[in-house]
């Protein structure tokens, strides 16, 4: 497929004034391009110094141009890098250029989009280009290349040959009706679909590490009002963007913020108050951060010495999925020191959100929350499709398990077993849809 591909052409370089900007050609036609261009045959993988011309022979800008033939190439195409300074004008002189002697415009992620098909890639290590490129912390940045390396592909991939394993080895017990009985009592077959499972809910904690890693993590901020929840976040952005006031019940709505902890990303949410209310448009805002809540990777529960006890009844029910911190701010008032503690309710950190005593234990209790407990070494990134495939892979587990152990139904385990096989390739690309390709790539930007 790849030799007949129509021959695209973008701007792989962000818009705006730049030292330099690259145009990349990839396709059927780029190599004829690139001879044009160069006027004569380009050798491969070499850096030509070249004068662009237009079609009147009129100079666009003296560049580099680089040509890549397939299959050694990004996209397993021919393909052709041309550079120029990084004047927007002239790399889109040469683009249109570029077109008129055969290219058209690629598409947002086109590139990648041959690269996958061509098999230079698979689906997450594409998706790991994407978000290498919008990466916003230091470890974002590396937990993405790990896996544009394929670590997390290779992952998927060990786990899908023991899923793939596992169902060869039912579904021949299922082609002897007379033994199958017996064979599914086997403790082999038990311990063959435990280390399964097992394998699998590692992957699935480090995958959603991943998607931490990539996207930050989610912080919500919640208490009674005045608790000191604007003052907190204010403390932790080192930078006055809530409003902070004294008057009971004005952080109606939510606030964002995102702040960078040593390379990690994370998201503060300052909720409304969560307490009882009323006021109408106080309620609205008490009900979205209860959601909040709900889909918080940390939920920091702010009270003080004053009304920990009581702050401790209302705060006790409010639902999070994630961990809680119980923050006891204003120790300013009391006079007393900055702490951590672990209590039967979870981590207690005492201080003063005012005075700034104490911060650096919130902080460093966010980073290894981060990091899930260790640091990130090894670890790569990923997205919420990839867990959400995960999850569908488990629950397909599960349900093979209880076919087998509990119904002794080898046929019905192994169609579990189909299921799950088929949503763990599609991490990877192997069984995906093209509504599933189009809707990733089309978030790609255009030139990659
Ligand atoms: P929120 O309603 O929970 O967001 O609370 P605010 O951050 O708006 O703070 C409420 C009041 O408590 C303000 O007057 C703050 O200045 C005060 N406050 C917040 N943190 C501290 C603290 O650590 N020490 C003292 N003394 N006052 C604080
Ligand atoms: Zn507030």
């Amino acid at each position: 497929m790849s030799k007949n591909a129509e021959t695209i052409a973008a701007i792989a370089t962000a818009p705006g004034a730049a030292g330099i900007g690259v145009l990349r050609v990839s396709g059927a036609d780029a190599t004829a391009i690139a001879t044009t261009l160069l006027g004569r045959t380009p050798q491969p993988r070499h850096a030509h110094y070249c004068a662009f011309r237009d079609a009147a022979g009129d100079l666009i800008d003296r560049g580099l141009l680089l040509h890549f033939p397939l299959p050694n190439s990004f996209t397993g195409e021919d393909v052709v890098e041309l550079q120029t300074h990084g004047a927007p004008v002239v790399l889109d002189l040469l683009l249109r250029r570029v077109c008129e002697l055969g290219a058209r415009p690629a598409r947002a992620g086109e590139f990648s989009e041959r690269a996958f098909l061509n098999g230079k890639l698979d689906l997450a290590q594409a998706e790991a280009i994407a978000d290498l490129i919008a990466s916003q912390s230091e470890t974002a940045a590396r937990a993405a290349l790990r896996s544009l390396d394929g670590a997390f592909s290779a992952r998927v991939r060990k786990l899908l040959r023991n899923l793939i394993d596992l169902r060869v080895y039912i579904e021949a017990a299922i082609d002897f009706p007379e033994d199958e009985i017996d064979f599914l009592a086997e403790p082999e077959l038990r311990n063959r679909l435990d280390a399964v499972s097992d394998e699998l809910s590692t992957l699935l904690s480090e995958t959603r590490r991943g998607v931490r890693l990539a996207d930050g993590l989610h912080v919500v901020i919640a208490g009674r009002p005045n608790a000191g929840k604007s003052s907190l976040l204010n403390a932790l952005a080192a930078q006055d963007r809530a409003i902070v006031t004294p008057v009971a019940g004005t952080t109606r709505d939510l606030l964002r913020e995102n702040i960078q902890l040593d390379g990690v990303l994370l998201t503060l949410v300052d909720t409304a108050g969560l307490r009882d209310s009323t006021d109408v448009v106080e309620r609205e805002g008490m009900r979205r951060a209860r959601q909040e809540l709900e889909r918080a990777d940390v939920a920091l529960l702010v009270t003080d010495a004053e009304h920990l006890s009581e702050d401790l009844k209302l705060l006790g029910p409010a639902q999070s999925g994630g961990t809680r911190l119980l923050i006891c701010n204003k120790i300013d008032l009391s006079g007393t020191e900055p702490q951590r503690r672990e209590e039967a309710s979870g981590i207690r950190i005492d201080l003063s959100a005012r005075t700034g005593a104490g911060l650096d234990l919130l902080r460093s209790e966010l980073k290894s929350l981060a990091h899930g407990g260790d640091a990130a070494t090894g670890a790569f990134s990923a997205r919420t499709r990839h867990v959400l495939a995960l999850e569908r892979v488990a629950a397909h587990l599960a349900a093979a398990e209880f076919a087998l152990v509990a119904q002794q139904a080898g046929e019905l385990a192994a169609e579990e077993l189909r299921h799950a096989q088929r949503d763990l390739g599609e991490l990877t690309g192997e069984f995906s849809s093209d509504d599933l390709l189009g809707a990733i790539f089309s978030n790609f930007c255009i030139g990659k």
